[in-house]
């Protein structure tokens, strides 16, 4: 079982960069397919079924973003999503559409191959995971029982209200993952107004401090600011 039985689509359509991420993935054992536009992608994703794709969102025939939505209404496949667009809010828009991550461009080679290796495993957990009885969480010392809803750090329980137990649980089941605040306020509340934002800050910091976080640093719970939060991976 080695990474090599994954497939990799890349829609990508500046060359160098196309050819650069198809070296670093291929040198790690990932096979690679490659498209320059929108639609070579799409009639790609059909016919070779990827394990997961890498999309640049600035190409030449029609917007990446599009093409989130598009998969996601066929597949689950994971999408990795490569942007020199660094604003905040196309960072969220692609993750509410569907995208599970994203590498801001210009990225290091380490970078992308652990957003890759962690994308894909999560994928991976979530597609045995799923309606398991008595799944526990575990990310370094922190331990989510999610059938007792107890929560503990370093072999301490870990009082939290039902509120922040629910937020702290989300986060966990989709670790690695930034979740954006609209993502988090919709699984929580149901529903945003103009105090849900407030209302989650207030929770993330009373669950830092119950965590024994210091203020701005949180082992287990990381802020992607103006994004959302990250749930550090679990083992
Ligand atoms: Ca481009």
């Amino acid at each position: 079982m080695g990474n090599n039985k994954y497939r990799i689509l890349i829609v990508e359509d500046e060359p160098n960069i196309c050819d650069f991420v198809g070296t670093i993935l291929e040198t790690n054992g990932y096979q690679v397919m490659e498209a320059a536009t929108y639609d070579q992608g799409m009639t790609m994703f059909a016919s070779h079924n990827p394990d997961l794709v890498i999309l640049d969102l600035g190409l030449p025939d029609r917007d990446g973003m599009d093409m989130i939505e598009e998969i996601r209404t066929r597949s689950a496949t994971p999408i990795i999503v490569l942007s020199a667009r660094l604003a905040e809010e196309d960072k969220v828009k692609a993750l509410d559409a569907g995208a599970n991550d994203y590498v801001s461009k210009p990225f290091g080679t380490a970078e992308l191959v652990a957003r890759v290796r962690a994308t894909l495993r999560n994928a991976r957990h979530r597609a045995f995971d799923d309606d398991v009885p008595g799944r526990i969480f575990r990310a370094k010392d922190l331990l989510i029982d999610y059938d007792k809803r107890y929560v503990s750090v370093a072999g301490k329980a870990v009082k939290l209200t039902q509120t922040e137990y629910n937020i702290v649980a989300f986060l966990a089941d989709h670790s690695g993952k930034v979740m954006t605040y609209s993502s988090i306020i919709k699984a929580i509340w149901g529903v945003e107004d103009n105090g849900s934002i407030k209302r989650l800050q207030v929770n993330m910091a009373n669950i830092r401090k119950k965590f024994g976080s210091r203020p701005g640093k949180s082992r287990y719970i990381l802020n992607e600011l103006g994004v959302g939060y990250r749930m550090i991976n679990g083992e």
